[in-house]
């Protein structure tokens, strides 16, 4: 199991949840670029730090990710183990699940 970043984090990304991990494995390759942060799920250790320093309760526990975000935590695997195209692939996911404002 691991914790998962959903929906709210959507340029957001404040990065308090990476301030507090002890094993560093929330990840974004860029502001630019990324708009939202991704935790590898092998890495996570489960200790939940992260969870209450999110502002926009946006990081939930696997297993208790509300049933609209669902697909976060397969976007946060994707991400965190796929190649350069695959990261491309969910960042346009991303796009069409919430799309860019202006
Ligand atoms: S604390 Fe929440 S909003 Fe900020 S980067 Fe982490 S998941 Fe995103
Ligand atoms: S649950 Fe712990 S190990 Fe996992 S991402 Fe959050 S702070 Fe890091």
């Amino acid at each position: 199991m691991a914790y998962v970043i959903t929906q709210p984090c959507v340029d957001v990304k404040d990065k308090s949840c990476v301030d507090v991990c002890p094993v560093s494995c929330i990840y974004l390759e860029g502001d630019d670029v990324d708009r939202k942060l991704y935790i590898h799920p092998d890495e996570c250790i489960d200790c939940g730090a992260c969870e209450p320093e999110c502002p926009v309760s946006a990081i939930f526990e696997q297993s208790a990710v509300p049933p609209e975000w669902q697909e976060f935590t397969e976007l946060d695997r994707r991400w965190n183990t796929g190649d350069a195209a695959e990261r491309q692939a969910v960042r346009a996911r991303i796009d069409e699940i919430q799309p860019p404002a202006g």
